[in-house]
């Protein structure tokens, strides 16, 4: 043993001396090799051009469609039908693409397929898929990750979305979204998604209309990614896993960790097929399959790059701010005109990384427990030498043009005094002076928005203003569980701390039964027959959720068209409990700052 002891030393000795050589002889590492994107306001005006309104050809029988919506809409000609894939935003873009494609061919459609769930792929889709016998292809996840994004989430990734795409920026600030021109959504769109009928888990093939198609599961912008792999057209297209800019590893709309690591095999497995013509759902098809090799060989290694030297810092001991510093993209990578910052950036992914790797804790013990917003604030403006001395070095940043700095000093400020009309008009100024100089939609959109909700009182989310009205039959196709999900999480903490309650709902058409019952704060949702009910709702379901989902007046579906035991007005008591909130709570907002953000 001893022996072996001894060896054991002096072999991992010679391990860390060979690896610690062998570190320093590559130690030109990332540092030296970092180059910044070259992405600028001039580049971002030039990208305009690959939105250009068209339907481009790609190859024999394949049609792209782009610049109606956000994305492209793909059409492939068969024998005695066409092939739709992706289906834009809304039933309105959707539309206009019809009818550009039947201006090709009058062919039905004969099968959709969804690269994704994203609402810009799905939205459009009863226009095509205008029979109930149409083929819907997706992957299996897809339906369920359109139910989650429209019911628990639906506020807050609608508000962030709203600020990101500029949906209520006037046209002449937007250059263009990075990824289309433009998301083509306001409050008279209709929303026409059609579930999916046909999925399928790694890989399906299929001949529809005379055309072959392989449907290949392929992780990345989203778990439920697929490409579509036409083998007599030597055609992929590619989803959202490639689009010319650098990819939205991370979005700023909010999302759960994007494993990059599945995003590259998935980039592999598409150059695996060697294709000749490749059609991405954003931005213009490449041809060649020479090009197309290189452009995905470059796209997977930035994505493999990232990851790599972003872990290789948290391994250092690296915190996220610190990993931004750090980790910047190689020359041959960042000269790339499909990796310019135009929607993703690689300062957001090394932070998503850092996330998706260890959670929301830097590492540094400053932040095991924080001070509160405004206990900071108080710091601050104690070390400025008080409040009017804080205001006057936000003035000098604002005026040095140092404008994220305006945006952290009135962020105190404004915690503050949440009134403060100097430290309103600054900030304004900070996020419009930063919005217009931002190369990147995303964050150019969310600054200027931002100006615009804190200095014009725009309003992005509230009753009635909500963009999108969905078609009745998607919010009947989706699943009843979804509306309790999204009902729970409105529960008042104050109205209910003192309520105990238990609703039992039947929805006599579907046969199903719920049990709802509010013990003091906290509520419990089962999908059974309440055993002691105190009211008791007799609905048909698709009136239920229709309701929920505000195609109908809640106080007259309640008087009308329930069946209550247990009495109307304690029932509308309990309803009340869930009304929605649409702004921080006021105490919050004297103690947080309001809409300061
Ligand atoms: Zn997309």
């Amino acid at each position: 043993m001893g022996n072996w002891k001894s060896f054991h030393f002096v072999f991992l000795s010679m391990l860390s001396v060979l690896i610690g050589t062998f570190l320093t002889g590559c130690n030109k590492g990332p540092e030296k090799a970092q180059f910044k994107a070259l992405s600028s306001v001039e580049g971002l005006k030039k990208h305009s051009l690959e939105f250009k309104k068209r339907v481009e050809k790609v190859c024999d029988g394949v049609y792209v469609a782009i610049g109606y919506g956000l994305a492209n809409s793909i059409m492939i000609e068969g024998d005695d039908g066409v092939i739709i894939v992706d289906t834009l935003e809304s039933v309105e873009t959707a539309r206009a693409v019809r009818r550009e494609f039947e201006k090709i061919t009058k062919k039905p459609v004969a099968a959709v397929i969804y690269t994704h769930y994203h609402p810009d792929h799905v939205f459009g889709a009863s226009v095509f898929a205008d029979r109930p016998d149409i083929p819907v292809y997706a992957h299996a996840s897809t339906s369920a990750l359109i139910d989650r994004s429209v019911s628990v989430l639906r506020p807050v990734i609608t508000r962030r979305s709203m600020r990101m795409f500029g949906c209520f920026l006037p046209d002449d600030a937007i250059v263009n979204a990075g990824i289309g021109m433009r998301l083509a959504i306001d409050k008279n769109s209709t929303i026409g998604f059609v579930r999916p009928n046909h999925t399928f888990s790694d890989t399906l093939s299929d001949t529809v209309a005379g055309i072959r198609i392989t449907l290949v599961h392929a992780p990345g912008e989203t778990p439920d990614q697929l490409f579509v792999w036409l083998p007599d057209k030597k055609t992929i297209l590619a989803g959202d896993n490639i689009y010319k800019t650098f990819p939205n590893l991370y979005t700023i709309r909010g999302t759960a960790y994007r494993d990059v690591k599945k995003w590259v095999a998935s980039l592999d497995k598409m150059r695996a097929f060697h294709p000749e013509f490749l059609v991405p759902s954003h931005t213009g098809p490449i041809r060649g399959a020479d090009e197309i090799y290189r452009v995905l060989t470059d796209y997977r290694d930035a994505i493999e790059y990232i990851h790599e030297q972003t872990v290789r810092g948290m391994n250092m001991g690296m915190t996220p701010d610190e990993l931004v510093e750090y980790v910047k993209l190689p020359p041959r990578l960042a000269k790339s005109p499909y990796l310019q910052e135009y929607y993703g950036t690689v300062a957001w992914s090394v932070r998503s990384l850092f996330d998706g790797y260890l959670g929301w804790f830097d590492g540094n013990p400053t932040n095991i427990f924080p001070l509160s917003p405004i206990e900071k604030a108080r710091h601050m403006a104690d070390l400025a030498g008080g409040i009017d001395a804080l205001m006057k070095k936000a003035e000098d940043a604002a005026e040095k043009g140092d404008f994220q700095w305006v945006l952290n000093l009135t962020d105190y400020l404004l915690c503050l005094s949440p009134g403060n009309k100097e430290a309103k008009s600054l900030r304004v100024k900070a996020l419009t002076e930063l919005g217009k100089r931002s190369a990147n939609p995303n964050a150019r959109h969310y600054y200027l928005t931002c100006a615009a909700e804190l200095g014009q009182g725009l309003v992005i989310w509230e009753p009635g203003k909500e963009l999108g009205r969905p078609k009745p039959e998607m919010v009947h196709s989706l699943p009843m569980d979804r509306f309790f999900d999204a009902m729970v999480v409105n529960l008042d903490p104050v109205k209910s701390a003192d309520v105990n309650i238990t609703v039992g709902f039947i929805f006599p058409d579907t046969g199903e039964h719920y049990s709802v019952t509010v013990r003091q704060g906290v509520c419990e949702v089962r999908p059974e027959a309440a055993l002691k009910p105190d009211i008791t709702v007799k609905i048909k379901s698709s009136v239920w959720k229709e309701m929920l989902a505000k195609l109908r007046n809640p106080i007259v579906t309640i008087a009308t068209k329930c069946d209550i035991r247990g009495g109307k007005l304690s029932f509308l008591k309990f309803m009340a409990l869930f009304d929605p909130v649409y702004d921080k709570p006021a105490e919050l907002q004297s103690l947080l700052g309001k809409s300061n953000l």
